[in-house]
């Protein structure tokens, strides 16, 4: 089948890079959001993105003019009804995901492709409560959407081949690189990443290093474009234990035991860059260590 419309659930941080990069790509992106505010900010926030491409050579104004034009808003879920590939990505709550499908399912397309782009929660459960477990997928982008390269496309135990192959093509066309990944908790990159980065606030937690020789020594020791306690700060320390507490709930196994300083720092409110404070403090003209 070919997808032409792709609708996208939830205009945040995630939600407005897929669209952006979706209707870069030629396809036509009808955005929606419970927030009016939300769908106001991500068309500005898009319009600011292309622009700076823009300015950098990498997109002409006419191709800004018709990816601009190709993207529409509605806070009408059931508008979506008419769209080939549907990719969620709603705050991160199964019980929002699971109301967002029953939602629109009865506006659905037979032949509509339903994905999320949820970092943790199970694709095999949220398909399991819709009428086409065989067409639905994980489709998980990386942050920052616009720039980072990898797509992972995570099968539920019921997704076909076709599905599957359809989504593969999206990710080729948007000029990325997808990675297949079954359904399992925190797929691959999240699997990998984060308990490396639970063991870099271990060795913070234990005095084995300070939050400077942590980084530094990941960066110059193992080629880390970022150290993993500035990179936890980037993606949030919140997310960061939020992933973690499903890696040790869904495998069972203690090695993924949340470090208790992870927990601390969220406790504090101390969540990275988005509340200027993590383990570095960003409030003055440089990041300073916060331990
Ligand atoms: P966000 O908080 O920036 O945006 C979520 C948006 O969803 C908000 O605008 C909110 O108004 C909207 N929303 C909430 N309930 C809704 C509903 N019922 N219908 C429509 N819209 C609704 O969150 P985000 O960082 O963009 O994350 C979105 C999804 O992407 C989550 O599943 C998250 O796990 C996943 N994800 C996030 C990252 C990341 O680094 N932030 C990376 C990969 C995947």
């Amino acid at each position: 089948m070919t997808i032409q419309t792709i609708g996208v659930i939830g205009a945040g941080q995630m939600g407005n890079g897929i669209a952006h990069v979706m209707a870069q790509a030629g396809y036509n992106v009808l955005l929606t959001d419970i927030s009016k505010d939300a769908l106001t900010a991500a068309v500005s926030l898009i319009d600011q993105n292309m622009t700076r491409q823009v300015g950098r050579g990498k997109l002409s104004e006419t191709e800004m003019k018709a990816a601009m034009n190709r993207i529409e808003t509605t806070l009408a879920l059931p508008d979506l009804g008419a769209t080939d590939l549907v990719i969620e990505a709603a705050t991160e709550r199964e019980t929002v995901k699971q109301a967002i499908f029953e939602d629109l399912q009865p506006h659905l397309m037979p032949h509509t492709i339903l994905t999320s782009n949820t970092s943790s929660i199970s694709i095999t459960r949220l398909a399991s409560r819709t009428d086409r477990p065989e067409r639905f997928m994980g489709f998980h982008f990386m942050n920052p959407v616009p720039v980072m390269k990898l797509v992972e496309l995570i099968r539920g135990i019921a997704t076909d081949v076709a599905t599957f192959e359809a989504c593969k093509e999206v990710v080729d066309r948007l000029g990325k690189v997808s990675a297949s990944a079954e359904d399992f908790p925190g797929f691959i990159v999240n699997r990998i990443l984060m308990p490396m980065i639970n063991e870099a606030v271990y060795t913070l937690y234990e005095g084995v290093g300070s939050v400077e020789s942590i980084d530094q020594s990941l960066k110059l020791g193992a080629n880390h474009p970022m150290g993993p306690l500035e990179l936890a700060d980037f993606i949030g320390l919140d997310t960061c234990l939020a992933i973690m507490n499903v890696l040790h709930d869904g495998l069972a196994d203690t090695k993924y035991r949340p470090c208790p300083l992870l927990t601390k720092y969220v406790e504090a409110g101390w969540l990275g860059r988005k509340t200027q404070r993590g383990f570095y403090d960003y409030r003055g003209d440089v990041p300073v260590p916060t331990r």
